[in-house]
């Protein structure tokens, strides 16, 4: 309710002005929380959205002109572990954005105000190794001298020495753990590719579109020779390694990873789940793109797929398929990197 008296208040030009009397309007079944909304565009897009991409509101007055759920989606504060602000996937402009760079992403500090109160700080052992942890899998995934197949592969070698050093439960057991994993390098070669990753995840697939609405890539996974379609779908993305990485490594900021909010999984859980989500995207990506589809199209189904993974209980589900309540072994994983 807030929001929407500051906007209907607000001063600005007469356009900006015009635009949201047009198109902001109170809920019928309104609440204190979720009070009024845009009405869309006959495109579906918010009214706000100007051709260029960008936020009518927030070009024209500012960040603080915008709702909370604007200012809390795609970007996402953390504070539980560190003080962080990550962007979704899930949202297409984030896609494409995440698409269109090819540097390596950076992490920068910046003052970033917002409105409500988010959660306090946790000081437990996990809070005190979290940025060193993750700052280890993004220089992994980040390693260009690989392929991201062979970067993936040494992150699971990273993901077997960690979990056994916060299995050991102390400090020392930790420090000991990343001064190894220090030592360790990628090997130049991923690994064998054998046929088991893709119907690894095309069964993956065909289970999770029982719960979630993504049949269709389901349905070309299971119509469709893998290897073929990749070097075609290579063909017609050749950026795909960079688009990858970059994807990769916002996921993993985004996510806590390897710390989700649900601790009774380990590192290692979490770095399966994070192949399984790799493993889904690419194969979905491959086998519905390769013989036709643009830039546009990769932009939806990275966006619809990450929306599935970034906002729903895609880990444990992924977890039981990999491992059906156990502990995911090497030789599933490997495969699904080596896609
Ligand atoms: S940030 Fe919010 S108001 Fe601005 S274009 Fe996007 S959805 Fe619309």
């Amino acid at each position: 309710m807030r929001d929407y008296f500051k906007l209907v208040g607000m001063e600005c030009g007469r356009d900006l002005r015009e635009r949201l009397d047009r198109s902001l309007h109170i809920l019928r079944d309104a609440t204190l929380e979720r009070y009024a909304e845009f009405s869309r565009t006959y495109t579906g897009d918010c009214p706000m959205l100007r051709p260029d991409g960008l936020c009518m509101l927030q070009r024209e007055c500012g960040e603080d002109a915008l709702s909370a759920v604007c200012r809390y989606y795609p970007r996402s504060p953390r504070t539980l572990r560190a003080d962080e602000c990550a962007l979704s996937a899930s949202c297409e402009r984030v896609c494409e954005q995440l698409f269109e760079k090819t540097d390596r992403m950076r992490f920068v500090r910046i003052p970033l105000e917002f409105a409500y109160e988010l959660p306090k700080r946790s000081d437990d052992m996990i809070t005190r190794f979290y940025v060193p942890v993750r700052k280890l899998f993004v220089s992994a995934l980040q390693n260009r001298e690989y392929t991201v197949s062979g970067r993936l592969a040494f992150c699971e070698k990273l993901a077997a020495v960690l979990r056994d050093g916060f299995a050991a439960r102390g400090i020392s057991g930790i420090e000991r753990a990343l001064e190894e994993c220090a030592s360790l390098s990628p090997e130049r070669a991923a690994g064998e590719r054998d046929t088991s990753g893709f119907e690894t995840a095309a069964y993956m697939l065909s289970r999770l579109a029982e719960r979630y609405p993504i049949e269709r890539y389901a349905a070309a996974c299971a119509a469709s020779e893998y290897g073929g379609m990749e070097k075609e779908f290579l063909k017609r993305f050749p950026g795909w390694e960079i688009m990858c990485e970059q994807v990769l490594v916002n996921h993993v900021f985004y996510d806590g990873f390897p710390f989700y909010g649900d601790l009774r999984y380990d590192i290692y859980h979490a770095f399966a789940a994070l192949a399984a989500l790799y493993a889904v995207w690419k194969v979905s990506s491959v086998c519905s793109l390769a013989g036709e589809g643009d830039i546009n199209a990769l932009v939806a189904l990275t966006s619809e797929l990450f929306r599935m993974a970034e906002n729903s209980n895609f880990n444990i589900a992924a977890l039981a398929l990999l491992a059906n309540g156990g502990v995911p072994e090497k030789s599933v994983i490997l495969p699904l990197c080596a896609l």
